[in-house]
């Protein structure tokens, strides 16, 4: 579909596995944000109706000649040139064509990207990457991804997966990572890596106030808890956020090594946590980092867009 060139504003889609955000935007400015749950269970045109809804409720009464198209952000595998989804575990879907199906739907363009990109491109042109011509964004929650922007542009890859970085071996005999391998990144600094130690902790008879909540369920041990144990004190959560942290830093390190970047932004719900592993993480880095390349705390920064910064870099794809 060609550009409108009446176009003045552009919707921006959040498609996650439980939740679907929609926001209609001009520049990096929100106008209305909608949220509504995915459903995922219930197939894929279902979750393209839910999307159309949430697309048409941001839209409100705005005239659609003057949208000038919907840029989705979506977790998995993402071919950008046509707007499917090659592989999403959490919505279940391989080889989804979700461009096609909601620009039929709604009679506008659709641009689809990898959630984190989209995260990265808002925080470029609208937030603590703005200006910046060579910037990692790596973002911290459940699992790990980055976004890379270098020379000013931002990479895809000869096969479009530039940027796993939650998948890097920080350690050939560390613990396993939900992709199978050992030792990655994400299995030592993601919300779940941490878990995972935190479990392995109290299975080795660790006294923690997170014992006193879960008893031997470890099932029940998660993010908030250790959050909450974190702040009381407890050691059992602290030694696996200090451990984070360090894992954290040799992955900077290393990252920064390899591209010399301006900057390495970091973002997620992880980073709520921030004050109990970013010491530790700096420290690793500097410990780690090429002298000539060390630019002291300049390297860090924080990602400046929380939960809106992935449909505000979907709506940017149509800026
Ligand atoms: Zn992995």
């Amino acid at each position: 579909m060609a550009r409108r060139s009446k176009a003045v504003f552009s919707i921006g889609m959040d498609l996650g596995g439980t939740k679907i955000a929609a926001g209609l935007c001009r520049g990096g400015e929100i106008l209305k944000k909608v949220v509504v749950p995915t459903h995922a269970a219930k197939g894929f045109d279902a979750v393209i109706e839910a999307m159309a809804g949430a697309a048409r409720a941001a839209m409100g009464d705005t005239d659609p000649a003057q949208v000038a198209g919907v840029g989705i952000g979506a977790a998995g595998q993402i071919d950008p040139r046509t707007g499917a989804v090659l592989y999403a575990p959490n919505l279940r879907w391989t080889n989804a064509p979700l461009g096609g199906s909601l620009s039929a739907a709604l009679g506008l363009p659709v641009r689809v990207t990898n959630d984190v990109r989209a995260a990265t491109i808002a925080e470029w042109k609208f937030g603590a990457g703005k200006g910046l011509d060579n910037f990692v964004n790596i973002f911290l929650g459940t699992g790990i991804g980055s976004g890379i922007v270098l020379n000013g542009q931002l990479c895809q890859g000869a096969t479009n997966s530039a940027g796993e970085i939650g998948h890097i071996c920080l350690d050939p005999e560390g613990p396993v990572c939900g992709c199978g391998h050992k030792g990655c990144f994400e299995a030592f600094s993601s919300g779940r890596g941490i878990e995972n130690e935190v479990k392995r902790r109290l299975q080795k008879g660790a006294k923690s106030l997170i014992r006193d909540e879960v008893g031997d369920d470890l099932d029940k041990v998660t993010g908030h808890l250790v959050g909450k144990a974190a702040r009381e004190g407890d050691e059992v959560a602290l030694a696996a956020l200090a451990k984070a942290g360090r894992y954290l830093g040799l992955a900077l390190a290393n990252v920064h090594t390899l591209l010399n970047p301006d900057r390495i932004l970091l973002g997620g719900g992880v980073m709520a946590l921030k004050k109990f592993f970013l010491p530790d993480a700096r420290a690793a880095l500097h410990r780690h980092i090429l002298p000539v390349a060390d630019r002291g705390d300049d390297l860090l920064g924080e990602a400046r867009f929380e939960t809106e910064a992935v449909f505000l870099g979907g709506a940017a794809l149509f800026a």
